[in-house]
Parts: structure tokens; sequence; C-alpha cells
């Protein structure tokens, strides 16, 4: 019996199932707390903010609805949320809308992107000092933004077998020292484990976690928070296990409950 706060919906185009199902399979799986964070709507301007992985504004009430409807037959509590990119242009978007208006419980921090020359790129394909130095400043910036429960796989910026080296230990430092200053978590995420690994210099890795920087989490003793990052019902709950694994395997302390930052909080 197990939480998971990090859950998709077929609502973001890249995600079989309905959260009906999740919730079916997490029931026969063992539970004790779903939070569905499927990838936030933006409102629409002038930028591509990614609409081919993520729901339309005008899905959103629906998501929520289908949520609090299948909670109701649910042997555990359900949360409704939102996994958000960060950038401070859209700081009221997700308090005033995303908690405000569509009442959901709860965002994550998915580190995404860096915006640069009108454009936001994905994390793992970015170089250069000077792009990686932006990226892990936004990264800060989100976390000190007190609206987020939690940040979903912290070290995706390693995926597609980065190098490890001074510029990503520094950014990974500054993250670390966020999360701990504002007791926000940080997720070991189980979706990166199943994915194909990569090869480096030190052989092969998850694409996420990366070891050097959950030993480097766990010595300053942060807040962690292990999920499954479901794309597919059967997921829900043996990526979530995974997680967990990893983290035992390495003495990692884990929440199974995590206080959710209401709107009222921030
Ligand atoms: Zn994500
Ligand atoms: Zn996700």
């Amino acid at each position: 019996m197990i939480s998971n706060y990090h859950t998709h919906t077929q609502y973001c185009k890249h995600a079989d199932g309905l959260p009906k199902d999740y919730i079916d399979q997490a029931s026969k799986d063992g539970c004790t707390a779903l939070g569905f964070s499927d990838h936030c709507p933006y409102p629409r301007d002038e930028r591509d903010t990614w609409s081919n992985i993520r729901m339309k504004e005008a899905e959103a009430p629906e998501y929520i609805r289908l949520i609090r409807e299948a909670a109701k037959k649910a042997p555990f509590p359900v949360f409704a949320g939102f996994e958000c990119e960060w950038h401070s242009m859209y700081a009221s978007w997700y308090k005033e809308e995303l908690l405000g208006r569509f009442k959901c419980d709860y965002l994550v921090h998915g580190p995404h992107w860096v915006y640069v020359d009108g454009d936001f790129k994905y994390a793992p394909e970015i170089k250069g000092a000077d792009l990686i130095k932006n990226y892990f400043a936004n990264f800060v910036d989100a976390i000190h933004s007190g609206l987020f429960s939690l940040v979903a796989h912290p070290d995706l910026i390693m995926a597609f077998g980065r190098e490890w080296n001074k510029d990503v230990e520094d950014g990974f430092a500054e993250v670390i020292n966020a999360s701990y200053d504002c007791g926000v978590p940080l997720e070991v995420n189980g979706l990166g484990m199943s994915r194909e690994k990569v090869t480096y210099s030190g052989g092969l890795r998850y694409q996420y976690p990366v070891d050097k920087f959950w030993e480097m989490a766990g010595k300053k003793g942060v807040k962690v928070v292990c999920n499954a990052d479901a794309h597919s019902p059967k997921d829900v709950i043996t990526l979530a296990q995974k997680a967990r694994n990893y983290a035992d395997e390495r003495g990692l302390h884990y929440l199974d409950t995590l206080p959710l930052v209401k709107k009222s909080d921030i």
C-alpha cells in the first residue's frame, strides 16, 4: 500500500486512460493516496507552449470533474493537480487559474524547459554553460515561488546521457539548497527507470534518477517523494514502487503522505 502523486491521463495526448482507470488499477495494486498531475494547459498567447503534449484550457474543467467523480468510489484519498513548467510570466496563470478558477488541489513543478530567444527549449537537449545556468535559475525561481507541492524528476536534464560536469553540479546544488530551504520535496521518478538506459562515460545508467544527484540530495537531507509518473494505468503503483526501491537501496527517506500547498497557503 503506497501513494503516488504523479499521474497522467489521456488528456495530455501521450498517455492512456481516464482517471477512473487509474483509480481502479491503484485499488487493485494497493494505494494509500493518488494524485493526478496531468500536463497543465497554458493560456493562448503568441508563444509555443508545447500544445501537442497537453490538454487545452477548455478541457481542464472536464479533467477535474472526471477526477472528482471517480474519486467518490476510491478507497483512498484522490487529489486533482497539474504538472507545470515555470516561467514568471505565467505566475498568475498557475495561481489564479489552475489553483483558483479550476480549483485543483496542488501543482507539481516539472522542470522541462527554459525560455530563450522566444522559444521554450527542452531540458535534456540544452547545451552550453550559459543556457544551463539560465535553466537552473528558472528552476530555482520555481521552487521559491511557493506554488509547488513537489518537484518532479529534478534530474531530468541528465536524460539522453548527458555527462556530469561542473555546470550541472553547481545547478543541482542550487536546486537542492532551494528545496531544503523551502521544504519542497524532490521526486525520485519511476518512469525514468522504466525507459531504455543511456550510455555515458561511466557505462550504463538510468536516464533518471541519477545516482550522483541523489547522493547530493541525500547528504543535504531534503524531503523526498517517490512517484510513478504513470502514463498508463498499469504503471500507477508499480512504477511508484520502483522509485521506492531505488530510494531504499540508497538509504533515502521518503514521505508517503505529501502535504499539499493550497491557494490559501500562498
Ligand atoms: Zn514531467
Ligand atoms: Zn509527468
